[in-house]
């Protein structure tokens, strides 16, 4: 017999069942071609295919049209903290960053070791980065670009609505994407490690404008945008089995109703872990309401001892990686697009039992 267990982790992260299954089902023959997803070519037609339809899965998805192009890259997501005001920040020289935690924090980090480059702090929101502030008015005309980081994995704060801004958003949408609604014509360009939310570490998404893309800088080509749009993600050998799995992660995304499902989908189970903390004698969550991350829970007992315990103890039960981010101590829990609802319910019912054995 074995036990039911999930995986909070904040990334690598879930990934759908029945996704898992059907790649373990066809590992060894893809599609009939006698060999596995593993050893296929990214030149052979197997892998056109599937690059042609995870990038329409995305568009559609997103609910964008043809004046958004879709990359399929690698070096993470902290690799597009260098790539975006590389070819972004060509006209200007300037860019604006909202501040509100370690990734949005490493963004800017980044983005200063360009040189010729100003990357201005516009917003901050504080020590323990428990909000989202408003980013200030900008001036017309001085940035190339407004970033932010649409949902703070260690922190548990989100976007909830993108800033109204003139100048072109760019969002790390990393630990929310497809999980959480936007109205995503707004971004000039996001983009989005693959390993929170949609396939195994190795593949970062960048969804952007055309337009954008289309000017090159002439930078080294894999870190130029428009080279890599002209070859389709395939300057050099992609990551044909993250693609791969990224494809069928879409479908299954699909299925399950498109963004609107999923985000609604995602809030039922954030909400079942925020109802439990609001009225737990023992464990709190100090993020401000109107920030709440739907994907990623920050709680403590506020005693080490105590939060140490708990996390060995649901390890024990199969509630898996649920200690907190190395900064910020504590637990958290991931409720990803991936998580089943069972999944939180499972949680809120641990600490419940916790809470009665710890008074
Ligand atoms: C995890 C994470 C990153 C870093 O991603 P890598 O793919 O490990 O480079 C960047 N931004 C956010 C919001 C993240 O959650």
């Amino acid at each position: 017999m074995s036990m039911t267990v999930y995986n909070y982790a904040a990334g690598p992260a879930v990934l759908p069942r029945p996704v898992l299954k059907q790649v373990q089902a066809e590992l060894l023959d893809y599609r009939g071609s006698h060999q596995s997803i593993l050893e296929i070519s990214h030149r052979s037609p197997l892998f056109n295919d599937i690059y042609a339809a995870a990038k329409e899965r995305v568009l559609k998805l997103l609910k964008l049209d043809n004046r958004y192009d879709v990359l399929f890259l690698q070096g993470g997501g902290t690799l597009q903290f260098t790539m975006v005001p590389l070819n972004l920040a060509t006209k200007y020289h300037r860019a604006a960053y909202a501040n509100t935690g370690h990734w949005a924090a490493r963004a800017l980090e980044e983005a200063r070791k360009i040189p010729h480059l100003q990357a201005d702090q516009v917003t901050d929101a504080g020590p323990d980065f428990t909000t989202i502030p408003a980013v200030p008015q900008l001036p017309a005309g001085k940035y190339d670009y407004l970033h932010i980081t649409a949902n703070n994995t260690i922190y548990g704060t989100s976007y909830h609505h993108l800033p109204a801004t003139t100048v072109p958003l760019v969002g790390d949408l990393s630990s929310n994407f497809l999980g959480q609604e936007y109205q995503f014509d707004r971004f000039a360009l996001l983009y989005a490690g693959a390993q929170k939310n949609l396939a195994p570490a190795g593949l970062t998404i960048v969804v952007a404008q055309r337009q954008l893309l289309a000017a090159d800088q002439g930078l080294p080509s894999m870190l130029n945008y428009a080279a890599l749009a002209r070859k389709a993600s395939t300057l050099n050998t992609p990551p044909v089995f993250q693609i791969y799995v990224a494809k069928l992660v879409l479908g299954w995304l699909e299925e399950q109703g498109g963004v609107q499902a999923i985000a609604a989908a995602n809030q039922r189970k954030a909400a079942l872990i925020y109802d439990f903390l609001d009225n737990s004698r023992l464990f709190t969550n100090k993020v401000a309401r109107t920030a709440r991350s739907f994907t990623n829970i920050p709680f403590t007992t506020g005693t080490p001892e105590l939060d140490q315990r708990f996390i060995a103890e649901a390890r024990q039960a199969g509630l898996l990686n649920l200690a907190g981010h190395r900064l910020v101590g504590g637990m958290r829990a991931s409720l990803y697009n991936a998580m089943p609802y069972e999944g939180a319910v499972a949680l809120r019912d641990f600490m419940a039992k916790f809470e009665k054995e710890n008074q």
